[in-house]
Formats: structure tokens, C-alpha cells, sequence
């Protein structure tokens, strides 16, 4: 269709507002003004979404593309999601134009096959349906991404996951470097995003940021059409929202919700920081609001799934949000909620790792999900027997010379999360988190590190196996990093058919509510690739079905 001008969009169908003052502007929270009785809208699109990260800007575009007029909102000052920071590895395939210039062979099918593999952890819970759907999307939606401007690298990646073929493109970092939030290391997802935001505002869409939604409208609470949304904005103000085509659930998935995420492993408590976060958060809030409205849970059991990704071991220590690839810059525009970078780098010979109780658990070199399963364990502790509590890394002076770290802000968080003492005893004394409840016992690291350093003497660790050489920590000063395992994706959410529409448990569709992302349940694959197919999948079928009864 041809193109629609900003103009066209906002004089023909766009943000009509109500002929009466409505119930944003009277400064009331919501359910006083009355505003659901009386049918109120501040604001009218034909298709709005939660979330303008990654899922809901594609559903934005694929939404106009086809006649909706869009509205965005999002709860964080930017668009992006996590997809902002994220590594721009973008999992699509099934033969499209990069993978025939790099001599790959691939097929829709060949994608659905690899997906459902009963030998592979990642694709054995998995949705047929969603995962039949996805696959024959694939190919024509990575075009689809670069005819809205998205740049790819020109190599292949893999096979990783379950695929058994090269299906990952890096995407190229958003060129004005300003627009970025974190530097040390590229941050090639930015690209991805920026880029399909200049094409959805370019397209007529209009984003609502500082707009947190705080429920669902539907006709009854459980029965009839979703009518819209209701959110609250920067003001505090309550904004109510008409979609007259269909709402999109894209709040990135529910890891950053202690509570939500305990429903699927009981085990994640209050310790553990979340990759990507505080950039924007995994809210559980499209979940919780879907289901206060009937909506229904799917494919749970790929959650806290062995193979992958749920929870990571830290790889910056001395900070909160230590995850992999994700390095804090100190001019980072949120620097200020990161709090530090964390010291980098780490050769595990260098430190050990020991639990809130001053005792080591695990190999400290490992990283695999038994690491992950050791850190998170029961420790004896009758307060605190889900979750594992603090993990931290202790080293001393020499560590420090070896590793050629400054141990001072912005590098290291004083405020919580790295200590620095004279004695060991000290040390363990220094030790005040909120999420360590009681002191280290003092006599316990200095077992632990006594024991240890006999190990050092003798180059075998006769307790966890920790490969040879590694180094006494005897030298004063001696320091305690944090170094607490982070969560990542959310493997589950709600219950969508092929077509992205929410379904409720009696496994009929919710009318006009549609999920993407890491929202969406029945689906085990790490991040981009699924977000952006079913998003694009979601807006086409709201724009030309939507007001389909
Ligand atoms: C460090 C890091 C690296 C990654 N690297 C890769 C990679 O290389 N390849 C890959 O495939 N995947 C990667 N991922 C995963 C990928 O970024 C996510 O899977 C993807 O962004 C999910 O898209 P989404 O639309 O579900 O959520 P997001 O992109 O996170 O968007 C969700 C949006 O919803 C908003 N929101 C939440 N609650 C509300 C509310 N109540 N009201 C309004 N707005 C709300 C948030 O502010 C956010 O903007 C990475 C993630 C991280 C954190």
C-alpha cells in the first residue's frame, strides 16, 4: 500500500480524543473517575501495543503496512526493550536471500523440523502449531526486516541451538552512537530496533513513552472483545486507550517479576538481577494484566529449562548487573541506575567463589547449569531455603596486581555489592547487601580459604576438581565481589494461537488481544528471531482480522 504520511495518519483515524474531558486528565486513579462504565478514551488507535521493544515495533510496522492506524506505549523513556542492548544475533532462516549468498541450504521445513526435535531440550516442549507457524514466516520476514532498513552483517552464525544449520545474522550497531546506551562492547541490537522504529514512526505510527499500562479493558471481565488498555503516564495520570483492531501484549516476558518468575521455578528469589535490566524491565505486567482478563498460560515446561539460558553465571563481578556480553559503560546514559561495570575479564585462578555462608560450592572455572544449580542451592539456612543467596568472589591484592584491575568506582558498586578488608575476618564482617540476611561467618572464609590455599600448595582441589594452576589468596588487602548468577529470557508466557491471538483456558481466543515476544508461551528460543516473526504476525492479522467477531 502507499505510504501514509504523519499528517495523513493523525487528521484521518488517529488519537481521536474524547469529546469529554477523560479520566487522564482529571488526575484520578483508575477506577474512580468511572471512566470503563462511561466508555471514555483518551486516546484511539486501531491496533495498540504494550511495549515498544522488539516484538511490538514489529507488530507495529506489519500493522500499518496493512491500513491500522498504531499507537505504541511503553513504560521506559526509550523504545527498544531489551533489544536495545542486546547482541543483535537475529535467528531467522528457512532460505532466505543471506543464507543462499553464504551457500546455506534451508527450507521452512527444515526450520520446523529442527524446532520440534525430541533429541534437543530446546525444541522437544515446543508448540507445533507456533513452531509450524514461525517456520514458514522465517524467510520472509528477515526480507521483511531489510526492506524496513535493518542492516545485517555479511557472515552467517552457527548452527547454535537447535538449529542444524547457519540461521543467525548479526545486525550492524546503530550508526549514531548517541542513541546507544552501551559502548564497550557493540551492542548490534540497537541497529535492529532504531532501525524498525524510523521505519513504524516513518510509516505513521506514534509512541506514547513513560506510559505504563496497568490493565486490559475487555467488554466483561471474562467474556467479549478486548476494547483497549489502560496505562498510566509520567504525571501518574491515567490514560485510557481504545484499540478498535486489537492490543498487543509485548512487556519482554516476566523475569524481572520475583513473583511471576517463581510461578515457573520456585527458586528465583529476590537475589538474582536480570540481563538487559535496568535498561527496561521483563515487567510481567502483559501477562498478569492478560490474565486477570482470562487469559491463559502455555508451555510452561520450557522455563527453567538445563540446556539454556534462564540463569547465567556472572561474568563482571563487583556490580549488580554483571551478565556476559552486557558491560555497563561509565557514560552510559543510565549509568546512574547501573550503579558500576564490574571487574572484567575474570581468570577464575585468581579468586574463589563462595556462598552467603563463607563457603565454596562448585568448580569456580564451570559455568554450565550444574554451576548454576550449586549457586542456587538449599544451604541449611531455615530463613532462606528457595534461592541461593549472595554468591561472591573473593581474591586478594595479588589477584588484583594479576588481573590489572582497579577495584574503585565507577569499576566496583561500594554500595552493596564489593568490599575491601585488611583480614579475612574483616572482610566477611564488611559484607552488607539487602540480599545477604546475616552476617558471613568470619571463622568460616577463613577455613574456606585456608583450605583452599592448601590446595594451591598442592595443585588439586580434592573438594570441586578445579583444574591446576591456580593462586593462594594470602595477600591483604582482600576484597568480596558480587558475583550472583543474573536471569535472562523468559521462555513462557501466555497462550497465543499460530496467529498470535491470546487464548483463554477454555482454549478459545480472547477477541482482540494478541501476544509476541517473550511473553508468548509453547515456544523455547532464545530472543529476537521468534519476537520479531510473531510480531509481525500479530499486527497483519489484527489489521485485516481484527474486527472480525
Ligand atoms: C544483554 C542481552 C543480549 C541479548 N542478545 C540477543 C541476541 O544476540 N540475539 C537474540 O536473539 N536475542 C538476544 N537477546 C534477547 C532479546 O533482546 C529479547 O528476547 C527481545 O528483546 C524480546 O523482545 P520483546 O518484544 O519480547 O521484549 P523487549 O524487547 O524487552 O520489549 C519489551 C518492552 O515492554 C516494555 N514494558 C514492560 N512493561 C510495560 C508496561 N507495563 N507498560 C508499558 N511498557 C512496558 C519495556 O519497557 C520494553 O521496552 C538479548 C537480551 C539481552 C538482555
Amino acid at each position: 500500500m502507499a505510504k501514509r504520511s504523519k499528517t495523513d495518519v493523525s487528521r484521518r483515524d488517529f488519537l481521536r480524543k474524547s469529546a469529554t474531558v477523560g479520566a487522564g486528565a482529571t488526575g484520578l486513579s483508575s477506577g474512580e473517575a468511572g471512566a470503563q462504565e462511561t466508555g471514555e478514551w483518551d486516546e484511539t488507535a486501531d491496533f495498540v501495543t504494550i511495549g515498544a521493544g522488539v516484538s511490538g515495533l514489529a507488530a507495529a510496522i506489519s500493522a500499518l503496512e496493512h491500513g491500522a492506524s498504531v499507537l505504541l506505549i511503553d513504560e521506559n523513556s526509550d523504545i527498544g526493550g531489551h533489544g536495545m542492548v542486546s547482541g543483535g544475533l537475529v535467528h531467522l532462516g528457512g532460505g532466505h536471500s543471506k543464507q543462499r549468498a553464504h551457500g546455506v541450504e534451508d527450507s521452512a521445513e527444515k526450520v520446523f523440523q529442527d524446532w520440534i526435535r525430541p533429541d534437543h531440550a530446546l525444541a522437544r516442549y515446543n508448540d507445533r502449531d507456533l513452531v509450524r507457524a514461525f517456520a514458514d514466516e522465517n524467510a520472509s520476514t528477515f526480507e521483511w526486516l531489510v526492506a524496513n532498513g535493518v542492516s545485517f552483517q555479511d557472515r552467517m552464525v552457527g548452527p547454535q541451538m537447535a538449529s542444524t544449520v547457519q540461521r543467525q545474522v548479526y545486525t550492524v550497531q546503530w550508526p549514531n552512537k548517541s542513541e546507544i546506551y552501551t559502548s564497550v562492547r557493540t551492542r548490534r541490537g540497537s541497529g535492529l530496533v532504531r532501525a524498525l522504529e524510523a521505519s513504524a514512526r516513518n510509516k505513521g505510527a506514534r509512541i506514547l513513552l513513560r506510559h505504563r499500562m496497568t490493565s486490559i479493558v475487555r467488554e466483561h471481565p471474562r467474556s467479549g472483545r478486548v476494547l483497549g488498555i489502560e496505562a498510566t503516564n509520567s504525571d501518574g495520570h491515567r490514560v485510557r486507550i481504545r484499540a478498535d483492531k486489537g492490543v498487543l501484549v509485548a512487556t519482554g516476558g516476566h523475569s524481572s517479576n520475583v513473583n511471576l518468575r517463581r510461578v515457573f521455578d520456585a527458586r528465583l528469589t529476590e537475589e538474582y538481577y536480570v540481563a538487559g535490566d535496568p535498561y527496561s524491565r521483563k515487567s510481567g505486567d502483559g501477562e498478569i494484566a492478560a490474565m486477570a482478563i482470562g487469559a491463559s498460560l502455555w508451555g510452561t515446561a520450557n522455563q527453567t529449562n538445563e540446556a539454556e539460558r534462564c540463569l547465567r553465571k556472572a561474568v563482571h563481578i563487583g556490580c549488580k548487573y554483571g551478565y556476559a556480553s552486557l558491560h555497563w559503560p561509565a557514560d552510559s546514559p543510565i549509568f546512574d541506575r547501573v550503579g558500576a561495570s564490574g571487574l572484567t575479564g575474570v581468570d577464575w585462578a585468581n579468586a574463589i567463589l563462595v556462598t552467603q555462608l563463607g563457603e565454596r560450592f562448585y568448580d569456580e572455572t564451570a559455568a554450565d547449569y550444574d554451576f548454576i544449580a550449586a549457586a542456587m542451592a538449599h544451604r541449611g539456612d531455615p530463613d532462606k531455603r528457595n534461592g541461593g543467596g549472595p554468591i561472591w568472589a573473593i581474591f586478594d591484592r595479588d589477584a588484583v596486581e594479576r588481573q590489572e584491575w582497579d577495584p574503585t568506582p565507577p569499576n566496583v558498586d561500594l554500595d552493596g555489592y564489593f568490599f575491601r578488608a585488611d583480614t579475612l575476618a574483616e572482610l566477611a564482617a564488611a559484607i552488607d547487601n539487602p540480599f545477604q540476611p546475616r552476617a558471613m561467618p568470619a571463622g568460616t572464609l577463613e577455613n574456606t580459604v585456608a583450605r583452599y590455599n592448601t590446595f594451591a600448595d598442592t595443585g588439586v582441589d580434592i573438594d570441586f576438581g578445579k583444574a591446576a594452576p591456580f593462586f593462594k589468596i594470602q595477600t591483604p588487602p582482600f576484597y568480596a565481589a558480587w558475583s550472583t548468577p543474573l536471569l535472562h529470557d523468559s521462555y513462557t508466557g501466555l497462550r497465543t494461537n499460530a496467529s498470535a491471538q491470546v487464548m483463554d483456558y477454555q482454549g478459545e481466543v480472547i477477541l482482540g488481544l494478541y501476544c509476541a515476544g517473550e511473553c508468548q508461551g509453547g515456544f523455547n528460543q532464545h530472543g529476537l528471531g521468534r519476537s520479531v516473526v510473531f510480531g509481525r504476525v500479530a499486527g497483519r492479522h489484527a489489521a485485516l482480522h481484527g474486527r472480525e467477531a
